[in-house]
C-alpha cells in the first residue's frame, strides 16, 4: 500500500480495492477506446512569476471528452490508468500532443516552455527519454522546450532505477518539477538527491494561506526550503488576489490557479499567451495583486 498523510491523519491507499469492479473495467475499456478514437486533448494552463508577471511555462493538463459521460476528469480516470499498461500509451501520446503545441508556439515567435505530467510508474519506462529526444529532434526543438512534472511520491519509492530515469532525463536538459509537494512524507534529503529545478506547493495549503495559521507557516516553510536547495517554488491552486499577494510577501517565486489564468484549450491559450507576451513590453505593475 502507499500511505498518504491527510489532513485528518493517516489514509491508507489500497490499489488492489475495486480493482476489478465492472464500473472500473468499463472506463478502462473506453480509455483504450479513448486513445485510438481522438476523445483526448490537452488544456494549458500558465505558471506565472508573482514578481513580475512572466510565463513561465504552459501546463499540459489532459482531457477526456466521452462521449456518453461528457468530460471525465483525468483525476478519475490516470489513477486507473496508471494500473494498466495504458499509462504508458497515455503519456506517450500526451508527449507527442505537446511537442506539436510546442513546435506551433516557438514556430509563431511564443517561446514558452510545455511542462507535461508524468506519473511516477512512466519514470521506470527506460524508452522514456529516448522518445523525448527522438521528439524533440523530430521538431528541431530544444530541451528546454519540455518539463516534467512528477509528484513528490517519487521520492517515497527511493528505488535506483526511478533515479537513473530522473538523471538520464536531467542529463538531457529536460527539466524537472516535483508536484503537490507537502502530501507526501518525503524527507529533505531525498529531495536533495534528485536533479529537481521546481517544487510546486500543493494546493490543499495554499487554498487556506490567509486562513489558517497552521497551513501558512507549512507554506512559509517549504517556500524557505525550496529557497534554500536554490529551487524555483511555485504555487498551486492560487484563487484570488489576495493570496497571490501574500505569497509574493512570503517569498514564493510563481503561481499557478484560476485567478491567474484556468487550463485553456489550445486556441484559447494561444491568444491569452499573445496578449501575455505584448503587454510584456509595457510597464507591468510590480504590485502582485494586480498580475
Ligand atoms: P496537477 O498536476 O496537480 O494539476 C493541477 C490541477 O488543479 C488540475 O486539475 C487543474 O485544472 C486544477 N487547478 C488549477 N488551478 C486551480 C485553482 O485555482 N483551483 C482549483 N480548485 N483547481 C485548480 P486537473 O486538470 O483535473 O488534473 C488533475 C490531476 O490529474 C493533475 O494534478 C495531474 O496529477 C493529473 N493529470 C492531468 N493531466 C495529466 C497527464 O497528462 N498525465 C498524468 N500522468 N497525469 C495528469
Ligand atoms: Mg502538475
Ligand atoms: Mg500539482
Ligand atoms: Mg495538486
Amino acid at each position: 500500500y502507499l500511505a498518504k498523510e491527510g489532513r485528518t491523519g493517516v489514509e491508507f491507499y489500497l490499489p488492489d480495492k475495486d480493482r476489478n469492479s465492472p464500473e472500473r473495467l468499463s472506463l478502462l475499456g473506453d480509455l483504450r477506446q479513448a486513445l485510438d478514437g481522438g476523445e483526448l486533448g490537452l488544456h494549458y494552463q500558465p505558471k506565472v512569476s508573482l514578481d513580475d508577471g512572466r510565463v513561465e511555462s504552459m501546463e499540459a493538463l489532459l482531457r477526456w471528452w466521452h462521449p456518453a459521460r461528457g468530460l471525465v476528469s483525468p483525476g478519475d480516470f490516470i489513477p486507473l490508468a496508471e494500473q494498466s499498461y495504458l499509462m504508458r500509451e497515455i503519456t506517450r501520446y500526451v508527449i507527442q500532443r505537446a511537442l506539436e503545441q510546442a513546435d506551433r508556439w516557438w514556430r509563431d515567435g511564443i517561446e514558452v516552455p510545455i511542462s507535461v505530467n508524468v506519473s511516477a510508474r512512466d519514470l521506470l519506462d527506460s524508452s522514456l527519454p529516448e522518445q523525448l529526444e527522438a521528439g524533440l529532434s523530430e521538431f528541431g526543438l530544444p530541451p528546454a522546450v519540455i518539463r516534467l512534472e512528477v509528484t513528490e511520491r517519487i521520492l517515497m519509492t527511493d528505488q535506483a532505477y526511478t533515479a537513473d530515469a530522473v538523471r538520464t532525463l536531467a542529463k538531457l536538459g529536460v527539466q524537472l518539477a516535483l508536484d503537490d509537494f507537502g502530501t507526501g512524507y518525503s524527507s529533505l534529503v531525498r529531495l536533495q538527491r534528485l536533479p529537481v529545478s521546481e517544487v510546486k506547493i500543493d494546493a490543499s495549503f495554499i487554498r487556506r494561506v490567509g486562513e489558517s495559521a497552521d497551513d501558512e507557516r507549512i507554506v512559509q516553510s517549504i517556500i524557505d526550503l525550496v529557497r534554500s536547495l536554490g529551487l524555483h517554488s511555485v504555487a498551486e491552486g492560487v484563487e484570488s488576489s489576495e493570496v497571490a499577494a501574500q505569497l509574493h510577501e512570503m517569498g514564493c517565486h510563481a503561481g499557478q490557479g484560476w485567478w491567474l489564468a484556468k487550463p485553456m484549450p489550445p486556441e484559447e491559450a494561444t491568444v491569452w499567451l499573445r496578449t501575455r507576451l505584448s503587454e510584456a513590453f509595457t510597464d507591468r505593475p510590480k504590485d502582485p495583486a494586480r498580475l
